[in-house]
């Protein structure tokens, strides 16, 4: 496969067409950003890192019959995936109280959250990714009532299995952001599942495993995204 023009850059990954129909190459850059992109920094590595735990996620679900854009890695940082038209919506699981729910509403940090919660922004960085609704989303024309209704399922599913995936390495699974796109017929999970889109703490210790490292200088952000890569794709006991 040939890499051809790029399609579009964000700001943690570039998006590049192909020689084959339906496939695009994600290739996960070094940069990592945080609060809008107000904070910004390379870190060496930090691309692979997170190419190596989406891949291994997206191959977890599959074989748990989660419908996702992944395709194959090929090489450390860069990803084959279906091409998807994607939708701008950030569907977040949310199992325990942190971030913006603590933030934004009276409740303390580390509640249990008992049914999850999803909580759906709109994906737009000018207007700070503001928080929708299901009215307000058709009403846009962002997403069906039936997508809507398919999404959710899948979020919800895909938090049962990462939880789970999670809970074996000692980690809990507090939220995690998801993105989905259309394919041909189908709603395909897409974009990534990474140290940068969960929020995962140890479960002896309570440490952050994820972007809060970054966010919040808790730490040498490199050296746990790699302990905690090597924890998730469990190459170590
Ligand atoms: P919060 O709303 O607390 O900031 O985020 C909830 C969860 O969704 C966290 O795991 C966070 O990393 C993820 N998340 C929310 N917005 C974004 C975003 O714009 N980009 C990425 N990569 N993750 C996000």
């Amino acid at each position: 496969m040939k890499q051809k023009d790029l399609l579009y850059t964000g700001k943690a990954k570039s998006v590049y067409r192909t020689d084959v129909n339906d496939r695009l190459i994600v290739e996960f850059r070094d940069d990592i950003t945080a609060f809008d992109g107000g904070k910004k920094d390379v870190l060496k590595n930090k691309g692979g890192y997170n190419a190596e735990v989406s891949a291994f996620i997206f191959e977890y679900l599959a074989k748990n019959g989660v419908k996702t854009h992944f395709v194959e890695m090929l090489d450390e940082k860069r990803m084959v995936v279906r091409h998807l038209e994607m939708i701008p919506l950030e569907v977040i699981v949310r199992n325990v109280a942190a971030g913006s729910l603590v933030r934004n509403y009276p409740i303390k940090e580390g509640t249990p959250l008992n049914p999850p919660i999803i909580v759906i922004d709109y994906k737009d960085d000018s207007r700070h990714d503001p928080m929708l609704n299901d009215e307000i989303i058709i009403a846009l024309g962002i997403a069906t009532e039936k997508e809507l209704k398919t999404i959710k399922t899948s979020a919800l599913n895909v938090n049962r299995l990462l939880s789970d995936l999670m809970a074996a390495q000692g980690i809990t699974l507090v939220d995690f952001k998801l993105e989905f796109g259309r394919g041909k017929k189908t709603i395909y999970l897409g974009d990534e599942i990474s140290m940068d889109s969960m929020r995962l703490w140890d479960k002896k210790t309570g440490e952050s495993l994820d972007k809060d490292v970054y966010r919040f200088e808790k730490g040498d952000v490199m050296a746990i995204y790699n302990r905690v890569a090597r924890r998730i794709t469990q190459q170590q006991g």
